[in-house]
């Protein structure tokens, strides 16, 4: 019966946000054999083996969250979160692990994570051979530029690019910790594998500054996470944008959110945004000393964001579009047709709510996304309220069957 259908799925009635291709309003998204089939208003669910009515609902493409770490099977460990458990909750289907391996363990955290979960894993290769372990990322004789871009080169499907982070930030600089040493030896790797770095960084001018990252170290296609932590200049004398992100903005430098434990902070974020700057794309870090707070999910993350003023499409469209650019898979964060059916479906709730930073301290909103179907690959991973199952009394014959 399902081989004379056209599509495998029909998502009816719902609002489209679509920003890849201009889509924002009443259409139906059909999905066939895991791929966008059409997107459109009024589809013929009389061609569809299943019709799911997701009237009041936003329908967008599968989230992106470039920065989270799970490569939860290493020991001993601690830090990373187990992908599927956190990422189809939050309309996620896309997540870039940010330099929890090197290169010495990338091999295992291929083969006992990236190909055998149902979420979409790429990796950002730390530059520390040995990721994230121990009193990470400190001993510049473990950061290895040909190694950690061979592994780059050497698996292009699933490695997006250099790591670094967390280096030297206290200890005073000596000939065995450079100021600069972490930050150059991850853009040599990045050169020698032509992709980009992601940047965690700890200010500490005079000999290492803020302006020096942003306005000379960074290429352009490199990206700055936890854009609004409290160590970051991100605003001038006057609470407006610092004029410096405007200016590495114009050499191609990359602001993404990355909330993390500590890295996410209302009085840096909402004056900056006030004043016009908007970071590129919105992650999350997610973490085992996070996911119970004060990062919680990417919905959370996506709704502190829209609960400081940006537009619910500018919010999609950082959590689609920019970041799956940022990594170099564009063909992710659509809906367009012939794409991987990848798909989230939102509630947005109105009401009084809050939302906390890293400093303990909220801000009060008034709007909440709530994510309320993913469809990773065009096969429901998510439908906790049941938008594609009937009323008990209506369901199928096989429903009522005694189990033996
Ligand atoms: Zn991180």
């Amino acid at each position: 019966m399902t081989t004379s259908h056209q599509y495998d799925l029909l998502l009816k009635n719902g609002h489209v946000i679509d920003p890849a291709n201009n889509r924002d309003g009443k259409m139906d998204v059909a999905i066939s054999g895991g791929h966008i089939a059409a997107v459109g208003p009024d589809l013929n669910p009389a061609l569809a083996a299943q019709v799911v009515d997701v009237a009041g609902h936003y329908v967008t493409p599968g989230i992106v969250d470039i920065h989270v770490h799970v490569y939860h099977t290493r020991e001993p460990e601690g830090l990373s979160v187990m992908a599927d458990s956190h990422s189809f909750r939050s309309g996620v289907t896309t997540m870039v692990d940010t330099g929890t391996a090197g290169a010495k363990h990338f091999l295992h955290f291929k083969r006992t994570v990236i190909d055998r979960v149902k979420t979409r894993i790429f990796a950002y290769i730390n530059i520390v051979d040995l990721g994230m372990l121990g009193d990470f990322e400190q001993d510049i004789r473990t950061m290895d530029p040909e190694l950690a871009a061979s592994i780059v080169l050497a698996y292009p499907d699933v490695c997006v690019g250099i790591k670094t982070a967390h280096y030297w930030t206290r200890q005073p600089f000596d000939e065995a910790h450079p100021p600069w040493a972490a930050v150059d030896r991850a853009v040599e790797a990045g050169n020698i594998c032509q992709k980009p770095v992601m940047v965690d960084f700890w200010p500490r001018p005079p000999e290492r500054s803020y302006d020096e990252l942003i306005l000379k170290k960074m290429r352009p296609g490199d990206i700055h996470t936890h854009v609004f932590a409290q160590q970051f200049p991100v605003l001038d004398d006057q609470g407006k944008p610092n004029p410096i992100l405007f200016e590495a903005r114009e050499r191609g430098v990359i602001f993404d959110v990355g909330h993390g434990a500590g890295s996410f902070w209302f009085r840096n974020a909402q004056p900056a945004m006030e004043g016009g700057f908007m970071p590129d794309s919105i992650s999350t870090d997610l973490h085992t000393g996070n996911v119970h707070g004060v990062v919680v999910d990417m919905q959370t993350t996506m709704n502190k964001l829209l609960n400081l003023g940006m537009p619910l499409q500018e919010v999609i469209y950082r959590s689609t579009v920019t970041p799956a650019r940022e990594i170099g898979h564009p063909e992710l964060g659509n809906l367009t047709t012939g794409a991987e059916a990848d798909v989230a479906v939102f509630k947005l709730l109105t009401g009084e709510f809050s939302y906390v930073d890293c400093g303990r301290a909220k801000i009060y909103g008034d709007k909440k996304l709530e994510c309320a179907m993913t469809l990773r690959a065009g096969k429901i991973v998510f439908d906790p309220t049941g938008l594609s199952m009937p009323r008990w009394q209506d369901a199928p014959e096989a429903y009522w069957r005694l189990p033996w």
